[in-house]
């Protein structure tokens, strides 16, 4: 067995301990004799895996009792839809457009209602976090929308919008279980398990209670409304097992590693080690602006593409794949989510310090 170091943004590196875990259970889940993609939802085996994941989920992040925790399908991307369908009586929402991710939230929103673009930082390809303490909100607006963490240019909300009143729906997709959050400042946070938690196929969605009502826009399906997956536990249709069944056990890992507290600690202790060698370098540079750095995806490049191209082909042969940017933005982006190991961080810049004396 060879395990490489794993920058992918997202499906992206999972701990090694859960994917041992798994594979032993895989031909017989704790007695059952089968597999937990083979048993039933409705099985008590299952059950006690959802609830134990919801359970867990809830003493990571301190998630009120006016809360509930969705398991849905879809992804990320169809909560853009979810939630004006389910948001919008007054039909109006304001959106801040910080990267590609809160710009697919904003055109899909669209379709549903009026929405304002009430902040954006397109102006330098999403290299920074606008200052968001005084936007002009909408009288009317259902709610505010933002992408805290965003994946593409590696930009981080630090502090959350003065919404002035107004709910605040936050898609955290990759910023997800990094660090502890106060879930109360928000009606709605949700994310994609890919990126930070588990395999993909699922997001989990944390809504406020008094959000979830029959009063959704006509025509919203029924397996869009929350208030169909809130009556019924997450288990209205067949839902990703499997998925749920490997976040559970990241949960576990994640309280057996000290929790989000422990996290946070060592995202930053990762993170630093690599902002200060792109700071420091000569040939590689980071791409946004300090105060609005990611700890979890970090864009950089060298200014040239063929020497871009070179790094990452050289990185990959190390052993450090899935370097390469984005599509749209090139250069090139190491995710560094909970589950990539400090040593993979300093494996990564001992590369660079490498490739940086040999070509220049
Ligand atoms: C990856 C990502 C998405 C899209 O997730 P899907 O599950 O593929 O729909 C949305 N938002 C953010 C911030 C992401 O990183």
């Amino acid at each position: 067995m060879s395990r490489v170091y794993n920058f992918s943004a997202g499906p992206a590196v999972l701990p090694e301990e859960v994917l041992r875990e798994v594979a032993a259970e895989m031909m017989d889940y704790n007695g059952t004799g089968m597999s937990v993609m083979e048993m039933s939802h409705r099985s008590a085996a299952f059950e006690e895996i959802i609830e134990s994941a919801e359970k867990d989920l809830r003493e990571l992040m301190g998630i009120p009792d006016n809360y509930k925790v969705l398991f849905l399908q879809g992804g990320a991307s169809l909560q853009f839809a979810m939630i004006p369908m389910n948001l919008m009586k007054n039909k109006v929402a304001d959106y801040i457009v910080t990267g590609q991710w809160a710009k697919k939230a904003y055109e899909e929103a669209k379709k549903y209602g009026t929405v304002n673009k009430i902040a954006t930082s397109e102006d330098k390809t999403f290299s920074y976090i606008p200052d968001c303490s005084d936007l002009p909100v909408s009288e009317d607006a259902d709610y505010v929308y933002i992408c805290e963490n965003n994946t593409i240019y590696g930009t981080k909300f630090k502090t959350l919008p003065n919404t002035k009143g107004k709910d605040l729906v936050a898609d955290v997709s990759s910023c997800f279980l990094s660090e502890p959050v106060d879930v109360s400042k928000y009606a709605i946070l949700y994310g994609g398990v890919q990126k930070n938690i588990g395999p993909a196929g699922m997001v989990i969605a944390i809504v406020r209670e008094d959000l979830i009502t029959d009063d959704v826009l006509p025509g919203t399906p029924t397996m869009m409304k929350y208030k169909t997956h809130a009556d019924a536990n997450s288990l209205y249709n067949t839902p990703n097992c499997f998925c749920i069944y490997v976040c559970g056990k990241v949960f576990k890992w994640l309280k057996k590693m000290g929790g989000l507290e422990e996290m946070k600690r060592r995202n930053e202790e990762k993170a630093k080690i690599l902002y200060d060698f792109l700071d420091s370098s000569k040939l590689f540079k980071g791409t946004v602006r300090k105060e609005d750095r990611s700890l979890m995806n970090v864009p950089f490049i060298t200014g040239d593409k063929e020497m871009d191209a070179k790094f990452v082909k050289a990185a990959e042969a190390e052993g450090l794949v899935n370097l390469k940017g984005h599509r749209t933005v090139g250069g090139m982006r190491a995710s560094i989510y909970n589950a990539m190991p400090k040593e993979g961080v300093e494996a990564l810049v001992a590369f660079m310090k490498k490739f940086e004396e040999e070509n220049s």
